[in-house]
């Protein structure tokens, strides 16, 4: 007796073929899109890191040549109104329980005195010198949101963010020095009335996260913590850039001058500013 015939022995090929062509084309063998690699510094990066001007805001890692080139932060400012934060007010400060919301504030509201929306388009700055490691909009809610990571002079990578924005003024990857212009008050897309929300964190990964937490994780206060590395009186504006490097008594002052160096910039401060300057 014949176990096949031939008609049902073509069938039974046919669908081993085309089962076989689905599972080969099928999508589970296709490998992701490489997206990291784009040239040899970033060949320690992990995938999916964002290569491509897309930035993501989950599981962001720095790289090795990322941690190695970040700049160097001896000082921190307020990120908005003048030096000493003055002109602005703290709406809603860190780690402030919020029942609506369903947990502990992560960052900090600044706002310009004038309250609801008259700090909208005020600039916001970089809070000391760094890089950019994020910057878009994570959510609806979030808004534009930039995060800067800097390395502290104790040897630590901290971040802050800045969310809510009008607009960003820096893309991601691009070194700003503290007091550069990131970007303006916003209200998240209509959400708020405009003020910043400005987090701290230790971390060397991007994870935007959310406003409210019951934990606060890596998050810092923000008040505290430029408070802690402002480098200067809380009445007194910070110093300008070539004080700071001969100022050798500071702990935050890393940067270590020969005598001859030090005696000429100390020569270059006591020049009168020329009369077109300033
Ligand atoms: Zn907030």
């Amino acid at each position: 007796m014949k176990l096949f015939n031939p008609i049902t022995l073509l069938l039974i090929l046919i669908g081993a073929a085309m089962v076989g062509f689905v599972w080969l084309r099928g999508p589970s063998h296709e490998l992701p899109p490489v997206e990291s690699l784009a040239n040899f510094q970033m060949a320690d990066a992990p995938l999916k890191l964002p290569a491509d001007g897309q930035p993501r805001h989950r599981l962001h890692r720095m790289s090795a040549w990322d941690l190695a080139t970040l700049p160097r932060a001896v000082r921190f400012d307020p990120p908005m109104g003048t030096e000493q934060a003055g002109l602005t007010y703290n709406a809603q400060k860190f780690w402030e329980m919020n029942n609506g919301r369903g947990g502990h504030h992560t960052g900090d509201d600044l706002n310009g005195i004038g309250g609801m929306n008259s700090d909208l388009g005020d600039p916001v700055f970089a809070a000391a010198d760094g890089r950019v490691l994020y910057a878009g909009e994570p959510s609806p809610g979030w808004g534009n949101t930039v995060v800067v990571a800097h390395h502290t002079a104790d040897g630590r990578v901290l971040q802050t963010m800045y969310a809510h924005l009008q607009n960003i003024d820096v893309p991601v990857g691009a070194a700003v020095a503290r007091g550069r212009v990131i970007g303006s008050v916003g209200t998240a897309n209509g959400y708020y009335p405009a003020h910043l929300h400005f987090e701290m964190r230790e971390s060397d990964g991007v994870d935007i996260g959310a406003g409210y937490s019951m934990n606060p994780m890596n998050r810092l206060d923000p008040e505290a913590t430029i408070a802690s590395m402002r480098g200067a009186p809380a009445d007194r504006p910070s110093p300008a850039v070539l004080p700071v490097a001969l100022d050798r008594g500071n702990p935050w002052n890393q940067v270590e001058l020969s005598p001859e160096d030090a005696a000429k910039l100390g020569e270059i401060l006591k020049r009168e500013p020329a009369a077109d300057g300033e």
